[in-house]
């Protein structure tokens, strides 16, 4: 079958849930067992987003084959289940660099070198080669940005073009602000965005309103009218109890039978069972029987879209676990030099530390650790989490001051965590960490790690530069710390755990393979143990 195409755009403004949309897009696809893959384009310069700050882009998101993506991968791949792979995003960066390096190859040999046809050709030819080597049965592509920017417009054009040749359906998502005084829904911009588009040759087939409420029956139809569409194409894309409950929202409009449609496909039945299944775990997450309180401890939590994957970890572990997660967001650096109030963890079922780079907020993390450590407070180390925890045992229980990491204090007296030796004659930034899949071998038969993946090999996905140093290992461990996982040829260490209670760091980042309808192994452990804590606060 040919690949048929779906590219959805957003209009007026960024933030209105652009990747929820195209993740509800490729779930309602899936639950019909139609093959959909979907490509996201980003028009910043750079080559990826891997050296960008969380504060400028969110979450960096990282596949399996070691690629360093925006985090909407990360929606995809929660709501699709299925691992993707780098060559799905596509960036301005990535495109300039292909047409520049070709132009000096002699490629383009005696032409001017230009936007159109040059660069959209080569977006049209990304696609198509996607679409021969993966062969999906559609393709969903993201534009990111909104309409109207500089930075996505010649990407837009490519997808015009790729319209006259091959089946593409455009999706225009927009927003309908309503305003207090009148509480009337307004179109006015929506329309705008409509015509934005055009004007670039492009008649969109559905408008999704993003709305804080029901879409009104008048919105629509003042909408259908302006757009030349039928009302059943003016789509309500209204807040939701969970982001997960969007394409049954969705399937209820009956707007995957007229996708469907669109894109030239023979109607078939959806597959029962995969939509009842979704639809139990979405049941379970909007009203679950109890509920437990995590601290999330990190150093950007100002922009929350930084810990977006282990936000989501923890929501697909709660749903499994039957209890709503209720997520108190700590800046670590609010823990410093005797600040911090320890008695907002009295009712804390337990406590991540997150991934990070740089030393601001660091000596916070640790005092939050051993809190958590003396307090049996359940405890999970995420990366640096994991870095941190070795650092708080060393200082407190095995005696060593000044213990620290060579990232933060390139001259401390003991140096637990220190520079990975492949990293020590790299310089350049991007795209060189220990990255993606990496295999783990879970080395004790009775450990938190074993009894969460049940299993002796695992796989889990990393970034990082830093690791811990195996010299201090026998002093640790003597101390009582236990090292539970490590690589194949035993070189890093991978897992680490208190002996008493339930502490666990990883040098992973198993948050980036959690799914909603397969939780991270150790979020859900976890939120097990907040579970019985809760129920059980003094033992
Ligand atoms: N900064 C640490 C390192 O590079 C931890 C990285 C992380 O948490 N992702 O090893």
């Amino acid at each position: 079958m040919q690949t048929k195409y779906i590219v959805v755009l957003g209009s007026l403004m960024s933030g209105l849930g652009k990747g929820v949309v195209t993740g509800s897009i490729l779930r309602i696809l899936d639950f019909y067992n139609y093959k959909a893959l979907p490509v996201k384009f980003d028009g910043y310069l750079n080559f990826d987003c891997g050296t960008m700050n969380p504060y400028q882009h969110g979450e960096v998101f990282v596949l399996d084959d070691s690629s360093e993506v925006d985090m909407d991968f990360g929606i995809y791949e929660r709501f699709l289940g299925k691992s993707l792979t780098g060559d799905l995003s596509i960036t301005g960066g990535k495109l300039f660099g292909s047409v520049i390096s070709k132009e000096r190859q002699g490629k383009y040999l005696g032409e001017t070198v230009q936007i159109i046809p040059h660069l959209t050709d080569q977006i049209i030819k990304n696609i198509e080669s996607i679409a021969t080597g993966k062969k999906p049965d559609v393709m969903v592509i993201e534009v990111g940005g909104t309409v109207g920017d500089i930075e996505n417009s010649y990407f837009i054009e490519a997808m015009r073009q790729l319209s006259l040749k091959h089946e593409v359906v455009f999706i225009n998502l927009t927003y309908l602000p309503t305003l207090d005084v009148v509480g009337e829904q307004k179109t006015k911009p929506a329309q705008i965005g409509f015509r934005l588009l055009l004007q670039d040759g492009i008649r969109s087939n559905f408008i999704i309103c993003r709305t804080a409420s029901k879409l009104l029956e008048s919105t629509k139809e003042k909408l259908a009218l302006f757009a030349n569409l039928s009302k059943d194409r003016i789509i309500d894309d209204q807040d939701q109890l969970t982001l997960y409950n969007l394409p049954l929202h969705f399937m209820d409009l009956g707007f995957d039978r007229l996708l469907i449609k669109d894109l030239g496909l023979k109607p078939r039945d959806p597959n029962a069972a995969k939509i009842r299944l979704w639809k139990e775990n979405v049941g379970r997450t909007v009203s679950p029987k109890g509920e437990v309180n995590i601290a999330l401890v990190g150093k950007y939590t100002h922009l929350r879209d930084s810990y977006a994957s282990v936000k989501e970890a923890i929501i697909h572990a709660a749903a499994k676990n039957d209890v709503r997660a209720n997520i108190d967001w700590i800046e670590s650096s609010d823990f410093e030099g005797g600040r911090g109030d320890y008695s907002s963890f009295k009712s804390t079922d337990a406590i991540i530390v997150t991934g990070g780079f740089g030393s601001r907020g660091t000596e916070g993390m640790i005092n939050i650790i051993e809190h958590a450590r003396k307090n049996r407070i359940p405890y999970l180390g995420l990366c640096l989490g994991m870095q941190l925890m070795a650092v708080e045992y060393a200082r407190n229980v095995a005696g060593l001051p000044g213990a620290n990491s060579a990232e933060f204090d390139s001259s401390a007296r003991h140096k637990i965590i220190v520079l990975l030796d492949s990293q020590k004659r790299i310089t350049a930034k991007g795209g060189t960490m220990r990255l993606g899949a990496q295999e783990c071998v879970l080395i004790e038969k009775s450990s938190i790690a074993r009894a969460a993946y049940k299993a002796n090999s695992i796989s889990e996905r990393h970034r990082h530069r830093y690791e811990f140093n195996n010299k201090y290992a026998p002093i640790l461990k003597k101390a009582g710390l236990r090292i539970t996982g490590v690589t194949r040829d035993r070189k890093l260490v991978e897992f680490i755990e208190w002996r008493t209670g339930f502490g666990i760091g990883t040098q992973s980042h198993p948050e980036l393979k959690s799914r909603f309808e397969a939780p991270a192994p150790l979020f859900a452990s976890l939120i097990h143990e907040a579970k019985s804590r809760h129920a059980h606060p003094s033992s």
